[in-house]
């Protein structure tokens, strides 16, 4: 069932009282990523809402608001193969408000702690996380479930999200699903459609920059700035390095050495588009 409204969706869900509810958040253009999600979702929950919305203030003034790929029709059909109950795809309008101009001087938002934004990618997408964690919990506020799912490929809004949900004792659990990706490594994107097939291959050197780093915490190299330095010889001129960062995967700690609780993470503008992939160190 599609819904844009919502009231329709509240009322929805006033008939499923006593039912466990799943929400999966996206912003459509749904991949195999999206969809590992909402196979988890159905698994743990009796009924299950896809949210479909392409988040205006989560998205900076320079960034690709505008272009970001917008398949609903596709994307329903995949969720009804799934045996999504409901696809929720409200408007801006909808989620905001008539006439609102979208900024924190006349909305209410949401904003998680410097210590968790200013680093990664909150460093350079100044404003991000609080569009994020301002349409979560409105979502959450809106379809009230039990669960919601979150990919592991967004690692630092999963970490954000739920320091907001235990600070602000939000009733919902979170689950966090792990990476999906192609035979060749790389992680899938919304906006891996942006990549030529050149662009594809040098994609690459995210993943295998990630392995590497893992194989040699592996073979017993555990300092940080060590294990950071055998990335350069993936790199060429077709790489633009945003960051890489190994950190603790719960609170994002820098760590002078690794441990099994730290995560590399990666971001990456190749040809011209900005990719982002992380692991653990320890599977
Ligand atoms: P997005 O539509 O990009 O906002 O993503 C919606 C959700 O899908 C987020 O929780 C993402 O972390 C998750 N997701 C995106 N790509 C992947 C992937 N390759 N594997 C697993 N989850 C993913």
């Amino acid at each position: 069932m599609l819904l844009h409204s919502i009231k329709e969706l509240r009322e929805q869900r006033k008939e499923w009282k006593n039912l466990k509810v799943g929400l999966v958040p996206t912003m459509g253009a749904l991949h195999e990523g999206h969809l590992s999600l909402i196979k988890k979702a159905k698994e743990t929950c009796d009924k299950v809402v896809v949210s479909v919305f392409v988040n205006p203030i989560q998205f900076g003034p320079s960034e690709d608001y505008d272009k970001y790929p917008r398949t609903l029709d596709k994307d329903l059909e995949l969720c009804n193969k799934e045996g999504v109950d409901i696809v929720f795809a409200p408007s801006p309008s909808e989620m905001y408000g008539e006439g609102n101009r979208l900024s924190n001087d006349t909305l209410t938002y949401v904003c998680p702690p410097f210590f968790y934004v200013n680093k990664l990618c909150g460093k350079t997408r100044v404003g991000h996380f609080d569009g994020v964690c301002t349409v979560v919990l409105k979502l959450f506020n809106i379809v009230q479930p039990d669960f919601a799912f979150f990919g592991q490929k967004d690692a630092q809004q999963v970490v954000i999200v739920r320091k907001m949900v235990k600070d602000l004792n939000v009733p919902i659990e979170i689950i966090q699903c792990p990476i999906v990706r192609e035979e060749s490594g790389l992680a899938l994107s919304s906006r891996n459609k942006y990549l030529s097939e050149e662009g594809k291959k040098d994609a690459l050197v995210l993943s295998k920059i990630l392995n590497n780093i893992k194989s040699c915490y592996k073979k017993g190299v555990v300092d940080v700035a060590a294990l950071k330095e055998t990335a350069y010889s993936f790199l060429t001129d077709k790489h633009d390095l945003e960051y890489l960062e190994i950190l603790n995967k719960d609170n994002l700690e820098e760590q002078k050495n690794a441990d099994d609780n730290s995560i590399v993470l990666i971001a990456c503008r190749v040809d011209g588009v900005r990719l982002i992939d992380n692991t653990y160190l320890k599977d």
